[in-house]
């Protein structure tokens, strides 16, 4: 692989935030005409799990193509990092989830609820594994009542009409004049047969082919050989990272394939990302330690 970014979105030690905690746009040269149509990669949220971080927001990240907004992952404060990153929100107009977590979609209904109240009228569609379609159902209903004070205030367009949801299976999942998404199911969830869930949902790894680059986001996943596969060949590769030798003891009992391995390993020469399951780190170490 000729060049191989490996962007840290959860990292093993505090770091000072800057607007961008991690940007990776292409470089092409000044005035070419690929300039225009370059994709630029903001990650918004690089925070890895629920806990609050005064430094950090939730898995989000900001891929513009031609001026056009992709969302992937929604975790908490993610129209503040769009805020803080001059990007407006009322450009947002595809979501794509990695998996339903609430890290990784706490952001997600307040992001479509200001939409809405700023007069959004077409659809904000939101993909993502089976569960998606029915968590934005959810948020339509919370923010239903909302709406209905705001009726007064001129906002009549359905909230139904604006938030739409769609489960998606892996394999081509989206396609536009800008970017086709390709899914694969990677190894997050751990759901034991013949509990209550098993089977029902998925957490998928995404890989984007814009005009000049392939952008892969692995989400939370611990080795796999689909993520392996549709990291082939990716210029940019952008996945969470946990240290085992940092983490508590009790959370290497809870979370015991942490041990820095790397479904990346055999994606390039340089493409090491170590991977692990959303530790649990001490709430009062909540900066990024252990996560
Ligand atoms: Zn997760």
């Amino acid at each position: 692989m000729k060049k191989f970014l490996i962007l840290v979105a959860a990292s093993i030690a505090a770091v000072a935030t800057a607007p961008f905690i991690g940007e990776s746009s292409a470089q092409t040269g000044a005035s070419t005409p690929a300039q225009q149509t370059a994709s630029r990669l903001i990650t918004l949220g690089t925070r890895g799990g629920p806990i609050p971080s005064k430094d950090r927001a939730q898995s989000s990240n900001l891929l513009i193509v031609n001026d056009t907004y992709y969302i992937v992952d929604a975790g908490d404060g993610l129209l503040r990092r769009l805020a803080q990153a001059n990007a407006n929100f009322r450009k947002v107009g595809k979501i794509f989830i990695t998996h339903d977590h609430d890290d990784h979609t706490s952001g997600l209904g307040p992001l479509m609820s200001v939409s809405w109240d700023f007069q959004r009228h077409d659809p904000i569609d939101v993909y993502g594994p089976p569960g998606t379609a029915a968590l934005v159902k959810g948020a339509i209903q919370y923010y239903t009542v909302n709406a209905e004070i705001r009726w007064v205030e001129g906002r009549r367009t359905p909230l139904s009409d604006v938030f739409v949801g769609h489960d998606v299976q892996p394999g081509a999942i989206y396609e536009d004049a800008n970017i086709k998404v390709t899914a694969a199911e990677n190894t997050h969830f751990h759901i034991p047969e013949g509990t209550p869930y098993a089977g029902k949902y998925k957490s998928y790894a995404y890989r984007f082919q814009t005009p000049d680059r392939v952008i892969v986001f692995t989400g939370d996943t611990g080795p796999s050989d689909a993520v392996t596969e549709l990291a082939k060949n990716a210029d940019v590769l952008v996945s969470e990272v946990a240290s085992a030798e940092v983490a508590r003891p009790a959370d290497r009992i809870h979370a015991p394939h942490c041990r820095g391995t790397s479904h990346a390993r055999g994606s390039g020469e340089n493409g090491r990302a170590r991977q692990c399951e959303e530790g649990h780190p001490d709430p009062l170490d909540a900066d990024g330690h252990g996560e």
